[in-house]
This record gives C-alpha cells, structure tokens and sequence, in this order.
C-alpha cells in the first residue's frame, strides 16, 4: 500500500498516479481525485495564464486527464475561454481564437533529458 500526497490515505500502489508536478520536483503519488484537483491549476502553476489575461485551463474532461496521467503522457491547457467555447461546441469562435490564444502540453513526469 502506498499513501496519497494529498489527502494521505492509503491505496494500491497501482492505483495512484506518480507526478513530479509537471516540473521536475521530487516525485509524489496521487489518488485520482487528488491528482485532478491538484492538476486543475498545474499544481500551483502561476504560469498558466494565456496572454489576453485568462487563466489556462484542463484541455480534457477528467477521464481522460487520468488515463493520459496514468500512461505518463502529456497533458493540454489552453485558454479558458478557447474550452469554454469549445464546450459550448462553438466551433466556429474555436477556431477564430485557436491562434491568439495559448495552450500548453505538459508531461506528468518530465522525461530524462530534456534538452535536445
Ligand atoms: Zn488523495
Ligand atoms: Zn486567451
């Protein structure tokens, strides 16, 4: 058994997700409830914000913000108001705004090296 970063409880060690925080601090688990609540602002990222001023934002529902977590992939923000359009299925606004507007993949563990 392995215990929660988060919320300190003790699950399987299969069931948490491993995270240096996007950035390359020591290693944490997380339970799924904890990792999405934490990954919700980049755990803590002050830099997730788009140029127009808007805080960026998980560019996927939960489902699959954890299976992407879980494979160790890279996860997407964008700019509140490009998912909020989206979500609205406002395509066409999604597409007028898709190059003002930033967006941003990062990795649930950063990979070795980093530098080519
Ligand atoms: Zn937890
Ligand atoms: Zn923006």
């Amino acid at each position: 058994m392995s215990v929660c970063n988060g919320c300190q409880k003790s699950f399987e060690e299969s069931l948490l997700i491993t995270t240096d925080h996007f950035r390359g601090e020591a290693l944490v688990q997380y339970c799924d409830v904890c990792f999405l609540e934490g990954a919700r602002d980049g755990f803590g990222d002050k830099s997730l914000q788009c140029e127009c001023g808007e805080k960026m934002i998980l560019d996927q529902d939960d489902e699959e913000v954890l299976s992407l977590a879980k494979d160790q992939e890279v996860i997407f923000y964008r700019c509140k108001k490009v998912v909020e359009a989206r979500l609205a299925k406002n395509y066409d606004l999604v597409e007028q705004m898709e190059d003002e507007h930033e967006w941003v993949g990062l990795y649930v563990i950063q990979p070795e090296d980093d530098y080519e």
